[in-house]
């Protein structure tokens, strides 16, 4: 890869011909024409989204002759460049000098561009950046690009991706599962957790109809012109987990729904069940885990384990423990019901407190309550062996 370093690009220069598309999040264009700010593997604009402060941060480094650190450009045509790497920062800049946001001066009044006095107006446009220019194979870009942060915020998984499997399915994607104005979006987040601009939705689609294999997945399709089977698959999820669930709780949040699909869709669920089943539940003070609950469901409600439900308190399977080994001890048996009625070396064996667990006499998943009276104490295999508390 080759690379130019410029010295005498001013902001005047770089926002000459700036163009902001408020619909799409980004800014498209700079250089007079010459550069395209967001190319499609470029992630949306999203130093606005905290509230301002890293835009306004720019503009104030500006004026105060700080450095804005280095900016690469690639070189995709005679007089054509892309920016690889500081289209937040010259973005922040575009908006700020077309008057799209204002900063606070010393006074905490609010300061647009064209309302600044002259000085710090040519102040700003007189600055000079940092530019390198690159020239490379798009696979030597694409590998560098990989290995970079951009200042601030580090690339998270899913837009490293996009940029590297960048084409016409990364843009279809983009368009329908990274674009706040989706309206499904709100719909959506009641399964999914995350940003629709740090592509969350996106890649959880993905993650879904590649079963986890995200990145060969995008590899086979990068040259697709559309994204249907994504959305099919992505659709089907959806419509299933909300058929079958019919009360949104939070916990739903970030579940694997994609998982839970290919593991039960062909079991049929009575929703008006399922729903009472998770009142019951909600309302169950021993259900540690309520995540747990929709696959506890799902799987006919028997894995206790998806629930973590809460075991007996120290002191009861202390006091158990005591009124069991003193009855044993006088009967001459082991202290573990199960060992006492075995015909093994442990029939008759006093078992120490710390070699066993405590167990629901009458299993909690069948309606056993997790008092001292439901409380047996078994050694450990036994315990194990039992399995359901
Ligand atoms: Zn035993």
């Amino acid at each position: 890869m080759k690379t130019t370093l410029k010295t005498n690009i001013t902001v005047k220069d770089i926002c000459a011909g700036f163009v902001y598309s408020e619909l799409e999040g980004k800014g498209l264009f700079g250089l007079s024409g010459k550069l395209t700010i967001q190319p499609e593997y470029q992630r949306n604009y999203i130093y606005a989204s905290d509230g301002g402060k890293r835009e306004q941060a720019v503009i104030e480094s500006v004026l105060n002759g700080y450095p804005l650190g280095l900016i690469y450009f690639n070189k995709v045509g005679k007089d054509q460049f892309e920016v690889l790497d500081g289209q937040q920062r010259i973005t922040s800049l575009g908006r700020f000098v077309t008057d799209k946001f204002a900063i606070k001066d010393e006074n905490g009044n609010e300061q647009y561009f064209s309302g600044m006095a002259q000085d710090k107006q040519k102040k700003i446009l007189e600055t000079t950046l940092l530019i390198y220019e690159c020239e490379g194979t798009e696979s030597e870009i694409k590998e560098w690009f990989k290995t970079i942060n951009i200042v601030g915020v580090p690339l998270n998984e899913q837009e490293l991706l996009n940029a590297v499997y960048s084409g016409p399915f990364v843009t279809k994607g983009k368009e329908w599962f990274s674009n706040s104005q989706n309206a499904n979006i709100q719909k959506w987040s009641a399964y999914i957790k995350g940003s629709v601009n740090r592509q969350d939705f996106w890649h959880t689609a993905l993650d879904w109809v590649s079963k986890g294999k995200i990145g060969e997945y995008m590899s086979a399709h990068r040259y697709d012109n559309n994204i249907d089977e994504v959305k099919n698959y992505f659709d089907t999820v959806i419509d299933w987990a909300s058929a079958i669930f019919e009360d949104v709780e939070s916990e739903m949040r970030g579940l694997e729904w994609g998982r839970l699909y290919e593991t039960y869709h062909k079991n049929s669920y009575d929703p008006k069940k399922v729903s009472a089943e998770m009142h019951r539940l909600y309302a169950d003070p021993y259900v540690k885990n309520r995540r747990g609950i929709f696959e506890y469901i799902l799987g006919g409600s028997r894995d206790t384990r998806l629930l973590d439900v809460r075991v007996f308190d120290e002191a009861t399977k202390r006091a158990v423990y005591a009124k069991q080994t003193d009855e044993a001890k006088k009967k001459k048996i082991s202290n573990c019901p199960l060992c006492a009625i075995s015909h093994d070396a442990n029939k008759s064996k006093i078992w120490q407190f710390n070699e066993m667990d405590a167990d629901h006499v009458s299993a909690w998943s069948k309606g056993g309550a997790t008092s001292a009276k439901n409380c047996q104490m078994l050694c450990k295999t036994h315990n194990r062996a039992k399995g359901n508390r």
